[in-house]
């Protein structure tokens, strides 16, 4: 029986609170169509049926009881296995990290299951969060749930085929340069990455720390509102998270897209984007409008440099984040190694794949002497540039608007070939990540039946005006009720 797989998580959330379901039947369901149907997409690498169904046995408990669960109470959530749960394997899509059991569980985690989550498994993702469409995976691929001879997206793919699959209604992933957005718009669902700082980093394991976020994956706008005021807080673990308040976004939802500026970079989106892509981000345009929202036009002249920027800062953070895999202190090491330095070596040679080593030899070369001038210290000056383009554009607007990638889901193998291509995929995801503001996907409609996403970037801190917006779209459209084939 698959009955409540169809249901959003505030749905299941509300159900399960006034007791019409209970958490444990929920959980049961999602568990069977995770058997029956997780063989054919690959989204998890790890499902816990036992601490699952214990888990939601004791929300049930707590009701029964009378005592209120938090409001997530019963909803089944899959998390991107780079996110550490105490005593159950992270492996971060690496053969690096094959048996580690971290000792401490992620904040994200503990506040979703403070707030009555119920944790289903770990799910497929690029190797260290390094891609764009999951392949770079040391254990499997990940279809996309629309056609399973093509990506999902990535890197937090399986995290997004899971949510799209109806295998959970709710998943975690991270985005260091669109990880969420991008996989999100492949895959036909909503994916929100908050301003930098807005959810701690406790427990993620590290890629490029001044750009890495987490935040959801959900099939509708509302979900999103409600997980982001779970998520989002200080946290004393975490000196970057940011001490803002938190509105209660569910609430802000109520406003629609009245009043709100859209500003359109339309000369950044002249680069290579599928004109059937553009008719979609067109459309979608033109119902915000509909429903009261007003475009201008917006220059983000610096945003030309963004992939080369981002592939500085990143591999730049990258090599350093990834020196402490040294066959020491985690997971993987190498057997036959003679002394100290081989122990490293064959450790490293044999832990990480292709992807990470390319990475890890780019950020050594920008960050060496020099080269650390010409390279690494020029890419934070047009990071800055890219940060007051964008403070510049919102003088005139409230949100940026550009399609979340140039065109729908490619085939397996399509990019392995030419890492440059698999970079492109990042053109309009990366800038948020160099100016540390909010970025959300939400589905906008469909060409040759694969799914598409509209991107809507904000100001830091104001979600609630992407949700809002994003809200609006939802309710005059129903691409985001069309279910995925599988
Ligand atoms: N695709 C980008 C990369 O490969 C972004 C990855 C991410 O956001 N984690 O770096």
């Amino acid at each position: 029986m698959t009955g409540t797989c169809e249901l959003t998580a505030s749905d299941i959330a509300a159900r399960v609170a006034s007791r019409d379901l209970s958490a444990e039947a929920v959980t049961r369901e999602h568990l069977a169509r995770i058997e029956a149907v997780d063989g054919k997409v690959n989204a998890f690498l790890s499902v816990f049926n036992e601490r699952a169904l214990e888990r939601a046995r004791a929300v049930d408990a707590e009701l029964a009881a009378g005592r209120s669960v938090g409001p997530l109470a019963g909803v089944p959530v899959a998390i991107k296995d780079v996110l550490d749960i105490e005593g159950l394997p992270t492996t971060c899509g690496s053969k690096i990290l094959e048996d580690y059991h971290p000792p401490f569980t992620a904040t994200a985690v503990r506040r979703l299951e403070q707030a009555g989550a119920i944790v289903l498994g770990k799910t497929n993702m690029d190797e260290f969060a390094m891609g764009s469409s999951t392949e770079n995976s040391a254990y499997k691929k990940t279809g996309n749930p629309w056609d399973l001879a093509r990506v999902p997206g990535g890197s937090s793919g399986g995290s997004a085929a899971a949510v799209a699959a109806r295998l959970a209604p709710l998943a975690l992933g991270t985005d260091t340069g669109g990880s969420i957005r991008q996989p999100a718009a492949l895959c036909g669902i909503v994916g929100l990455k908050p301003t930098y700082g807005r959810i701690s980093r406790y427990g993620l394991v590290a890629f490029a720390s001044s750009l890495d976020q987490v935040g959801p994956f959900t099939r509708s706008v509302r979900d999103a509102a409600l997980v982001s005021s779970v998520l989002y807080g200080k946290d004393p673990h975490d000196a970057t998270s940011a001490d803002e308040p938190v509105p209660d976004f569910v609430a802000a939802l109520e406003a629609g897209a009245a009043g709100v500026r859209i500003g359109v970079p339309w000369s950044f989106l002249e680069k290579g984007v599928k004109p059937e892509v553009m008719a979609a981000f067109r459309q979608a345009l033109a119902v915000l409008e509909k429903a009261g929202a007003t475009l201008v036009d917006v220059t983000l002249p610096h945003l030309q440099h963004a992939i080369a920027t981002y592939y500085i800062v990143a591999t730049a953070e990258a090599s350093s984040n990834l020196a402490r895999y040294d066959g020491v202190r985690y997971g993987l090491r190498a057997g036959q190694a003679r002394d100290l330095k081989s122990l490293y070596g064959e450790t490293r040679d044999h832990g990480f794949g292709p992807e990470v080593k390319r990475r890890i030899i780019l950020g050594t070369f920008v960050l060496s002497s020099g080269y650390y001038d010409a390279y690494y210290v020029r890419a934070q000056k047009v990071r800055t540039l890219i940060r007051r383009d964008f403070e510049t554009a919102f003088g005139a607007c409230d949100i940026v608007a550009t399609p979340t990638t140039t065109a729908p889901a490619f085939r397996f193998g399509e990019k392995t070939a030419d890492p440059l291509q698999m970079y492109l995929e990042d053109i309009f995801t990366v800038p948020a990540n160099l100016a540390g503001i909010p970025g959300l996907s939400a589905p906008c409609g469909f060409v040759s039946g694969l799914p598409v996403g509209l991107q809507l970037l904000g100001r830091p801190f104001d979600e609630a005006t992407l949700l809002r917006t994003a809200a609006a779209l939802e309710a005059a459209t129903d691409h985001h009720r069309q279910l995925a084939p599988v």
